[in-house]
């Protein structure tokens, strides 16, 4: 039954060898720059790349700042920080999604609240947080607490999932209006946009990842993208030791992290964000054709970017009729070489998340059953000519 999809993966990797789910794509360029910085010398905590990368991720997203650090997860932990996420508050989030959205807030000390997400985006419903807040929450003094807690809800941290933007204005209009920050985890969907304007440039802060398996990748890394400045020069300095500028001296006013990305790796991260576009407009392609087979077929259904929006096409997904067709395609692709695999179990049913407090979960726990990851890498530099190098 599947046969037409694994040989429809197959000619478009052009390739009879294992065929991952995503794999990074690596040029001359990506070379030369870290070599660069070996060159240099400066391959860990200082470094020119570290301020360039900074620059030009800002700039092409349209944000005012971007701060980077080690990893996304990182990232995530100090934006709620800076936005006020306290010891023993609660944090609105989807029941549905990577477990670093979770544990960001648990470092944090304050609880996770899982809610649903809307189907057709996978991503955090403003509908079901409104009916959260309305049920469950009052306003008084230094924002909105928890009726049933007693325990102050101090950010929302909506996500868009596999790269498809999640109603994130309607999420935010919400949260103004009950006072809430928003902190947007767009780790997954570097270059999705809607009506022209970038995911992680919503939130108060916005969160990507560079990690191997992501869009583009330096090794590890994370930024907060914000157009906050006080807010930023505060992630830079909490992420750097908090350590007070001077020639010599050893003067840190708190307690602060170690949490910045090395030279090296930004170097890799400059040429990476050159090569955005092109990778972006490889894996569309993909969507494509996957868009065009999927309409042929009975077994599953092709979870298409949201309307009004732009996906980066991160991880392509398909929806399964139920979990016994679902288990059936996940053992004939992997078995043939093709990797596919589920989406992430509910947060909700992790031991350590499991007394938390939770909403109807209705849709989280219909796409938990059915939703596949299919093969997204772009594909190799050989296969898309010369001229890799340009913007
Ligand atoms: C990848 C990812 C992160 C952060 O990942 P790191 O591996 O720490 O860079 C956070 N949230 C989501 C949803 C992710 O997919």
């Amino acid at each position: 039954m599947f046969n037409d999809l694994f040989q429809l993966v197959r000619s478009h990797f052009e390739t009879d060898d294992f065929i991952p789910l995503h794999e990074p794509r690596f040029s001359e360029l990506d070379k030369e720059y870290v070599v660069d910085a070996i060159d240099s010398t400066f391959v860990s905590s200082v470094g020119a790349y570290v301020d360039r990368f900074e620059n030009e991720l800002a700039e092409k997203l349209g944000a005012k700042r971007a701060v980077v650090t080690v990893n996304g997860t990182s990232a995530l932990e100090v934006a709620l920080r800076l936005v006020g996420v306290r010891f023993d508050d609660e944090v609105l989030t989807q029941a549905l999604t990577f477990i670093a959205t979770a544990n960001s807030i648990a470092y944090n000390c304050a609880h996770p609240v899982f809610l649903d997400v809307d189907r057709d985006t996978m991503g955090l419903s403003p509908d079901a947080v409104r009916s959260f807040l309305e049920e469950h929450a009052e306003k008084r003094d230094g924002g909105p607490y928890n009726k049933t807690t007693g325990r102050r809800i101090a950010a929302i941290v909506p996500m868009h999932t596999f790269g498809h933007p999640m109603r994130i204005k309607e999420l935010c209009a919400l949260a103004d209006e009950w006072g809430i920050p928003v902190v947007e985890d767009a780790a997954e969907a570097l270059g999705s946009s809607i009506q022209g304007k970038f995911c992680g440039t919503f939130g108060r802060v916005g969160v990507f990842s560079f990690n191997g398996n992501k869009t583009i990748t330096c090794g590890g890394g994370g930024a907060m993208m914000t157009n906050d400045a006080a807010l930023a020069d505060r992630a830079k300095h909490l992420t750097t030791t908090a350590k007070i500028p001077h020639r010599w001296d050893f003067e840190h006013d708190e307690i602060g992290y170690n949490y910045r990305m090395p030279n090296l790796n930004a170097a890799l991260a400059c040429a990476q964000l050159k090569q955005l576009d092109r990778i972006l407009a490889d894996k569309r392609e993909l969507a494509i054709t996957y868009r065009g087979f999927f309409k042929t077929v009975e077994w599953a259904d092709y979870v298409d970017e949201p309307e009004g929006s732009k996906s980066n096409f991160w991880l392509n997904a398909i929806t399964l009729s139920d979990s016994k067709v679902r288990n059936e395609f996940l053992e004939a692709s992997n078995s043939t070489g093709i990797m596919t695999r589920p989406i992430w179990k509910l947060m909700s049913e992790l031991k350590m998340y499991s007394d938390c407090q939770c909403g109807s979960l209705k849709n989280a726990q219909w796409l938990e059953k059915r939703v596949v990851n299919i093969p997204s890498s772009a594909r190799k530099m050989t296969k898309l000519g010369a001229g890799v190098t340009e913007t």
